[in-house]
C-alpha cells in the first residue's frame, strides 16, 4: 500500500489510539459487568438466606410458611425485580415454591457449589441463580433455590457494548481526519525542502533552503540541504575553474604550434631551420601530452577508490626507486642527495599514491634546485606518525604563494623561471594522492634559499 507519509503517520498515530481505547473500553465493560452481577448476586443471597427462615419442616416435607400472606404482599407491592424462590428435599426432589413461579420450575444443579451464582434460564428467558441448603440440627435436609431474572441486566450490558463499539468506530474514525489534518501542518517544513530542491539546477545552484524557525530535526535537515548545497556548488565551481584553466593551457601551445607551422610554411626555408622549428613543434606536443597525462590522472584520482587496494611498500624502497628515475636530472645539475633514515623499523606506505606524492614533490626539488647544491630527504617518526622531509637549496617559494603552490594550474613567479618548465599541476596531484590515503603535506620556504616540503603519513 503506496500511503502518503502524512496519512502514514495518521495510520500509525490512529494505530497506537485504537489499542489503547481497545483496552480501556474494554476494561469499562469488564468492570461494569462485574459491579452488575456482584449486585445481584449480593441480593440474591440476601434473598435465599431470608427464606431459610420463612420455612416450615416437618419430617421430609420442607414448605413455605404463611404462602397467603406472602402471595398477598406480592401483589400489593411493584417489584422491580422479582425473586423467585423453590425449594427442593435432600435427594432434590420438588417441596415447595413461590407463588411467583407458577408451575415453572427452577433447575436443580448438583454439580454447583452450594452458595455459588451461576447463569441459567427460566422459560427461555435468563435468570442468575443461587442455591442453598436448609440444615437442622446440623444435618441438610434439602434446599432452597433463590434466583432473578438477568434479563434487565444483560439489556444494560448490551447496551453498553453498542455504545462502547460504535463510539470506538466514530471516535476512531474521527481521531484519524484530526491527525490527518496534524501531520499535514507538521510536513509542511518538508514540502518548502521539496520545493526548493526541485526548483535548484545546475544554474541556480546559489538558492538555499529557507530555515524554518523552530531548531528542532526539520532545522537540521534543511541545514544539512543547505550545507549540502554548498559543497556541490563549490565543487562544480572547482570544474568549472579546472576546465577553464585545461582548456587555456592546451590552447596556448597549440596556437604557437600553429603560428610556428603557419610561418614555416609560407616560404621554403633552409633545411636546418626546418628542424629547429620541427624539433621546438614536438616539444610543445611532448608538453601537451604530459599536461593531457596530468589531467587525466586528476580527474582518476577524483573517482579512485583504488586506496584501499592499494599494495604496500616500505618508504627507503619507494624513495630509491624515485632517485633513479630521476638520476639524469639529478647528475645534470650536480646535485648530492643526502637521505638520512632515522627510523629503524620498517616503514609501509601504500605503493601507488606514496609514489605520486613523492614522484612530484622529489622531482620539483630537483627542477628548481641550483646548481650543484644539496638535496636532503630526511625519514624521521613522531607520535607512530610518519614523516618524510624534501628539503632543496633552490629558488624558494614567496611566503604569499605557499597556500596556492596546491591549486591547480598555479606556478609561483612562473616568468621569473621562465627556462624551467612545468604546468602547474605537479602538486595539486601530489594533494589529490595524499588525501585519498589520508596524508598530509606542508611547505615551508624562504625565498631565493630553500624549500621544505613535509609529508605525514
Ligand atoms: P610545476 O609543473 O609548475 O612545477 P607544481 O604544481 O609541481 O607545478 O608546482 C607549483 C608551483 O609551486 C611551481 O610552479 C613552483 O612555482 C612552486 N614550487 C613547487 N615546488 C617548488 C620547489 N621545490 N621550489 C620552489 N618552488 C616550487
Amino acid at each position: 500500500m503506496n500511503l502518503s507519509f502524512r496519512n502514514r503517520i495518521a495510520l500509525h498515530y490512529m494505530i497506537a489510539t485504537a489499542i489503547i481505547m481497545a483496552v480501556t473500553f474494554t476494561v469499562v465493560y469488564f468492570v461494569v459487568q462485574r459491579t452488575v452481577y456482584e449486585n445481584l448476586d449480593n441480593d440474591l443471597t440476601f434473598e435465599a438466606e431470608k427464606h431459610t427462615e420463612e420455612i416450615t419442616i416437618v419430617g421430609d416435607s420442607i414448605k413455605i410458611k404463611n404462602k397467603e400472606e406472602w402471595a398477598e404482599r406480592e401483589h400489593l407491592e411493584v417489584q422491580i425485580n422479582p425473586v423467585f424462590i423453590q425449594i427442593l428435599d435432600k435427594n432434590g426432589k420438588f417441596m415447595d415454591n413461590s407463588p411467583n413461579l407458577k408451575n415453572d420450575v427452577l433447575a436443580y444443579n448438583p454439580e454447583q457449589k452450594f452458595g455459588g451464582h451461576f447463569n441459567e434460564t427460566l422459560n427461555n428467558r435468563a435468570i442468575r441463580q443461587v442455591q442453598i441448603p436448609i440444615e437442622q440440627n446440623g444435618k441438610i435436609k434439602g434446599f432452597i433455590l433463590a434466583a432473578m431474572s438477568l434479563e434487565s441486566s444483560n439489556m444494560v450490558l448490551l447496551n453498553l457494548r453498542n455504545v462502547l463499539f460504535f463510539s470506538y468506530l466514530v471516535l476512531l474514525a474521527g481521531l484519524y481526519y484530526i491527525s490527518r489534518f496534524i501531520a499535514g501542518r507538521s510536513i509542511i517544513p518538508v514540502k518548502v525542502i521539496t520545493q526548493t530542491t526541485n526548483r535548484i539546477t545546475k544554474n541556480n545552484l546559489n538558492e538555499r533552503v529557507i530555515l524554518p524557525q523552530n531548531k528542532d530535526e526539520l532545522y537540521d535537515l534543511s541545514s544539512g540541504i543547505n550545507q549540502l548545497l554548498q559543497r556541490i556548488e563549490n565543487t562544480v565551481e572547482r570544474e568549472r575553474q579546472f576546465t577553464s584553466d585545461a582548456s587555456h593551457e592546451l590552447r596556448t601551445p597549440l596556437s604557437t604550434l600553429r603560428g610556428t607551422l603557419e610561418v614555416l610554411i609560407r616560404k621554403p626555408r633552409e633545411r636546418e631551420e626546418y628542424e629547429g622549428k620541427i624539433k621546438f613543434s614536438l616539444t610543445e606536443i611532448d608538453r601537451m601530452s604530459d599536461t593531457l597525462e596530468q589531467l587525466l590522472l586528476l580527474a582518476r584520482l577524483d573517482n579512485d577508490s583504488k586506496a584501499s587496494k592499494e599494495t604496500s611498500i616500505p618508504l627507503p624502497t619507494l624513495i630509491d626507486e624515485i632517485l633513479s628515475r630521476q638520476k639524469k636530472a639529478i647528475t645534470d645539475k650536480g646535485l648530492s642527495i643526502a637521505f638520512h633514515n632515522e627510523v629503524s623499523q620498517e616503514q609501509i606506505v601504500p605503493g601507488y599514491y606514496t609514489n605520486l606524492i613523492l614522484e612530484n614533490i622529489i622531482g620539483n626539488a630537483i627542477k628548481y634546485s641550483r646548481k650543484d647544491t644539496t638535496l636532503q630527504i630526511i625519514i624521521t617518526e613522531s607520535d607512530a606518525v610518519l614523516i618524510c622531509k624534501v628539503v632543496d637549496e633552490g629558488i624558494g617559494i614567496k611566503k604569499e604563494d605557499l597556500d596556492n603552490v596546491f591549486n591547480h594550474f598555479f606556478r609561483s613567479d612562473a616568468l621569473d623561471h621562465k627556462s624551467i618548465p612545468g604546468n602547474g599541476l605537479g602538486l595539486s596531484i601530489a594533494k589529490k594522492a595524499a588525501d585519498a590515503i589520508g596524508a598530509s603535506i606542508e611547505v615551508e620556504s624562504e625565498m631565493g634559499q630553500s624549500t621544505t616540503f613535509i609529508i605525514r603519513f
